[in-house]
């Protein structure tokens, strides 16, 4: 049988300020159904908690500075990228730092576009409990149970190029897990584990557009459902590229 799934990005969400409630402004712009999924922006989650911090008020440190003294950022924004981080990979040309809760990036994800001038924007810090919050706010106020997955446009290894990447998500798993089904030829899939949720994230960003678009959100339905598991972030011990550029053995 075919099957469709249809994408939409909304339109009409306001500029996000501090203490909006993102899943009642979602509701009021269009009708959910049971088992949408709704990829959102981590910018407007992060500007409604008010996760930003004003450059004005910071003294960077020593680290920051020597950073910045090669790259010609600004450090006060290297000390918030800093202060994100659980872990420096790489210092320069970029910064890239692993943050508390698994997610390896570029300056921490830390943003100044998309917020007024002068602010720096941080990651949340707990990006599921924000999406199972969203989920359970739009359950409370419509009945419908939605999946969320928060997104970040994230740079990548290797090819060059940002995409969408999933930094949160609840309703769903990470991983479609293959492992153990049966190719076309009856042989056992030993390895495939498909990152459904960075796959979506990914078309969500091309549909957001960066800069100036307005589209915080967008809606696919009819996506088939999934099975596996959520350990989408290697463990350290794991993570063979990440040891080696910490120059560990592997
Ligand atoms: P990020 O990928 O999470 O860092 O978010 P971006 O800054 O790339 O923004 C993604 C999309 O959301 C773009 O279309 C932006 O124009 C839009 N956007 C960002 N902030 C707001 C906001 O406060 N309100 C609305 N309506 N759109 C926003
Ligand atoms: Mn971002
Ligand atoms: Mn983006």
């Amino acid at each position: 049988m075919d099957s469709s799934i249809s994408i939409t990005g909304l339109r009409g969400l306001p500029l996000i300020q501090k203490d909006d409630d993102i899943a009642a402004l979602i509701c009021n712009t269009t009708t959910l159904q049971n088992g949408d999924i709704l990829c959102i922006a981590s910018t407007i989650v992060s500007k409604a908690n008010g996760y930003s911090r004003r450059l004005d008020e910071i003294t960077p440190g020593k680290q920051a500075c020597s950073i910045a003294s090669v790259t010609g950022e600004d450090p006060r924004f290297l000390q918030v990228v800093l202060d994100q981080a659980a872990d420096v990979l790489i210092e320069t040309p970029f910064t890239l730092t692993a943050l508390p809760w698994g997610h390896v990036g570029v300056r921490s994800g830390v943003d100044a576009s998309n917020v007024e001038d002068g602010y720096a924007i941080y990651l949340p810090p707990d990006p599921m409990a924000e999406a199972s919050r969203i989920a359970e706010r739009i359950f409370e106020i419509t009945g419908v149970l939605c999946q969320i997955i928060l997104t970040d446009t994230c740079g990548r290894a290797f090819r060059r190029g940002q995409t969408g990447h999933a930094i949160g998500w609840s309703g769903m798993t990470a991983i479609r897990d293959f492992r153990g089904d049966t190719d076309l030829f009856g042989k056992v899939l030993e390895i495939t584990e498909e990152a459904v949720i960075d796959e979506i994230a990914g078309f969500s960003n091309f549909v957001m557009g960066e800069s100036n678009n307005g589209v915080p959100v967008v809606l696919f339905r009819g996506c088939p459902a999934w099975k596996g598991h959520n350990e989408i972030y290697f463990t350290k011990s794991q993570d063979i590229i990440r040891r080696a550029l910490q120059k560990e053995e592997c």
